[in-house]
């Protein structure tokens, strides 16, 4: 408002200082009543406005007593600023050792009690932290559930504000209406929005509200059965003060489900829906390795809609293949317009990453296609049989390898380098990074730090991360070289029928001889990989 009355003021102004030049210039009627005082006054006042107009748009502003603080009550709904979750643990698959850390926690606001009686304090802050979609706000819900207690969700952005105390205010607001509701649980996602480092330059309403939130957490007493969750992808972002104990201090890592998990959590999001005999949920854990709960939750939802559009009454084991499809690779793109050649590429290039991947026996390589799906134009699912926590730096180089085979197998073939492996070479220029920086597997020795720490190496960190790719890759192109028949079997396949299962790529090269022996034992330098 204030802005906009600046604004007008300054046009009117504005429109004044060139009325009096402009009659100044042609000595009009008006030329005669002006003086110079007046000349001078009206330019001032318009170089006064223009400044302060500039400046209104670059300094936070004070919250003025109108603005509304708070989200807005809905009449109809005067609960809407918390819930009544009904969720429970039981809807949480897997997450056993969360689970029972929780357990705790639910105990002391069921039987808050027996507790205060021996004068011991709630745990207040509980963080949890991990990569999207794990089931962080689904677990905090849960708590809530469990407790029957009153859910406040927030989320940190919507703290961040632009007028100083705005941020902290709903913050204490939030914090009132909790404590007003006990026992009662908050939950704020994405807490680095408000609760990152502070520096030297942080912004004046950020640090507000933080402190805010640092008081709020300190506020509270042995009366109060109030839960506070926060969660983040990144607890390295948070601010120290916020960890320490009798805040933030119990911090659970929710990371991607294991194999058990997700066949778990399979069978919540499907136990509703009618599957097929033929549906195996063991089978499509395993075809899952990597996704979170989210992903799982997609692809049974995207399974129920394909069936629905093919008109079927049961979800069958194709449409979850389709669906896992969908959710890794993308939306199949209708009626391609690929040349001929183009497609010849792709499917040479789609066979070397397949070929290599037999060859290399790193992952199961489930399917391979050349139909477009999202930008791709091709695509080969591979998954690894066991959830694996460590790798070796052979295996890490088996996996360039096999990145790296779309690429080689272009070169081998027709002699080109074209722009199909961008995708590839980033991913690969990745995993030699972390080898070379974080796992010690390099010529440069043990150092461990990043990139951006190691300044004055980066020549050198760039000469590794050069060698180990270019062993992997000569290592890579001799393999096809060696087995080209195979190449030219498996793209010859695909330009006819454009995907091939894990059988049917089996059934083309089921003879493959193990190539790592005699490659190493004919070829020394191939051996360093
Ligand atoms: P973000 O960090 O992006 O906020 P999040 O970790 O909070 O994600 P949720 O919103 O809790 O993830 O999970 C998204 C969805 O994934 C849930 O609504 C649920 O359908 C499914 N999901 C995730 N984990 C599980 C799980 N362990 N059991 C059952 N469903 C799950």
């Amino acid at each position: 408002m204030k802005k906009t009355i600046v604004f007008i003021l300054l046009c009117v102004f504005i429109s004044l200082t060139v009325i009096s030049s402009y009659s100044l210039f042609t000595g009009n009627a008006l030329n005669n009543k002006l003086t110079t005082g007046d000349r001078f006054l009206v330019f001032g006042i318009t170089i006064f406005l223009f400044v302060y107009y500039l400046k209104l748009d670059k300094n936070p502003q004070y919250a003025h007593a109108t603005i509304n603080t708070e989200k807005k009550e809905n009449p109809q709904n005067p609960n809407e600023f918390f819930t009544k979750p009904k969720i429970t643990f039981e809807d949480v698959a897997g997450l056993d050792e969360v689970k029972e850390e929780l357990i705790e926690v639910i105990d002391f606001i069921k039987k808050s009690e027996k507790y205060k009686k021996m004068g011991a304090k709630i745990p207040k802050g509980i963080l949890f932290y991990g990569p999207p979609g794990t089931g962080k706000t689904l677990l905090a819900s849960a708590v809530a559930g469990e407790t029957k207690s009153a859910f406040f969700s927030a989320s940190g952005s919507e703290f961040v504000e632009k007028y100083v105390g705005v941020g902290a205010k709903r913050i204490r607001t939030l914090f009132e209406k909790a404590k007003k509701e006990a026992p009662s649980v908050i939950f704020i996602d994405e807490i680095d929005a408000i609760g990152a480092k502070r520096h030297l330059d942080s912004n004046n309403e950020k640090d507000q509200t933080l402190n805010q939130l640092l008081v709020e957490l300190d506020g509270f007493n042995t009366d109060n059965t109030v839960v506070v969750i926060g969660a983040t992808n990144r607890l390295d972002l948070l601010d120290e003060a916020l960890l320490r104990p009798g805040r933030f201090d119990r911090h659970m890592f929710i990371g991607n489900p294991n194999v058990k998990a997700r066949e778990e959590i399979l069978r919540v999001h499907t136990n509703n829906k009618p599957l097929a005999s033929d549906v195996n949920i063991a089978d499509l854990a395993k075809k899952t390795h990597g996704m979170s709960g989210a992903h799982l939750s997609n692809i049974a939802n995207e399974a129920a809609i394909i069936a629905v559009r093919e008109n079927e009454t049961l979800i069958t084991a194709l449409h979850f293949e389709k669906a896992i499809e969908r959710v890794i690779a993308g939306l199949q793109v209708k009626n391609p317009t690929i040349m001929q050649r183009e497609k010849e590429i792709v499917a040479y290039h789609e066979a070397g990453h397949a070929l290599i991947g037999k060859l290399l026996s790193t992952d199961m390589v489930q399917k391979v296609s050349i139909i477009p799906r999202g930008q791709a134009l091709g695509y080969v699912l591979h998954m690894p049989q066991d959830d694996r926590y460590i790798l070796t730096r052979e295996e890490l180089c088996n996996k360039i390898m096999v990145m790296l085979g779309g690429r080689a197998a272009e070169e081998l073939v027709f002699n080109h380098l074209s722009t199909g492996a961008k995708d590839d070479l980033k991913k690969v220029t990745d995993i030699t990074m972390q080898m070379v920086c974080e796992y010690g597997m390099s010529d440069l020795g043990f150092l461990c730090n990043e990139p951006s720490m190691l300044k004055g190496l980066t020549q050198e960190i760039t000469q590794e991360i050069n060698k180990i790719i270019e062993q992997c890759y000569s290592s890579t192109y001799e393999y096809l070289k060696l087995h080209r028949s195979y190449l030219d079997t498996i793209s010859e396949a695909l330009l006819e029928r454009e995907t091939l299962n894990f059988d049917e790529l089996n059934e083309l090269v089921g003879q493959l001889p193990s190539i790592k022996k005699p490659l190493k034992e004919t070829n020394k330098e191939l051996a360093v990989v």
